[in-house]
C-alpha cells in the first residue's frame, strides 16, 4: 500500500499570543526597554528631568503584557505562624497537621544529610522542641 503525503500531515504553526519582553517604553521616543533601569538610565539623555515615578509597564501593539507572579512561598515557620495567627485555640487542622508533617520531614532530612538540630534551628530558627511539639501534635491528631 502506497501512502501518499496529504497536506493535512503538513505542519502549521500554532498562533500565540506574543509576550513583550521590553515592557518598559520611553515616554519621549517609545523606545522599550527590559528593565526600568535601563529606560532610567535612557532616559536621562533627553534632558527632560527624571522619568515619572508612575510610569507602567506596557506592551506594544499585537503583544501581551508578561504575567507578574509575585512569589509566595514562605517558610515553614512563616505558615505555621499565619496558622497560628488565624485561630490559636481552634482545633488543630488538617492543614496545619500537613504543615507540621512537612516541618518534621525537613528537619528529619536536614538531620539526615548531617546537620545538628543547633544548626538546623541556627538556620531556619525552628527548634528541637518545636519539632517535637509537631511530632507530638501529629501522634496526636493521628491516633483520634
Ligand atoms: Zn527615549
Amino acid at each position: 500500500m502506497v501512502r501518499a503525503d496529504t497536506p493535512k500531515a503538513k505542519l502549521r504553526a500554532t498562533p500565540v499570543s506574543v509576550v513583550e519582553t521590553k515592557i518598559w517604553k520611553c515616554p519621549k521616543c517609545a523606545r522599550r526597554f527590559k528593565r526600568k533601569s535601563g529606560l532610567s538610565t535612557h532616559f536621562k539623555k533627553h534632558s527632560v528631568g527624571k522619568l515619572p515615578e508612575d510610569i507602567a509597564p506596557s506592551a506594544s501593539k499585537g503583544k501581551t503584557l508578561p504575567k507578574i507572579e509575585k512569589k509566595r512561598k514562605g517558610c515553614v515557620r512563616e505558615q505555621m505562624k499565619k496558622a497560628r495567627q488565624k485561630g490559636s485555640s481552634a482545633k488543630t487542622r488538617v492543614r496545619d497537621i500537613e504543615m507540621m508533617k512537612t516541618g518534621v520531614k525537613a528537619y528529619e532530612d536536614a538531620l539526615k544529610s548531617g546537620e545538628t538540630s543547633q544548626e538546623y534551628e541556627m538556620r531556619t530558627g525552628i527548634t528541637k522542641q518545636k519539632i517535637s511539639g509537631w511530632r507530638q501534635s501529629i501522634k496526636n491528631k493521628e491516633s483520634k
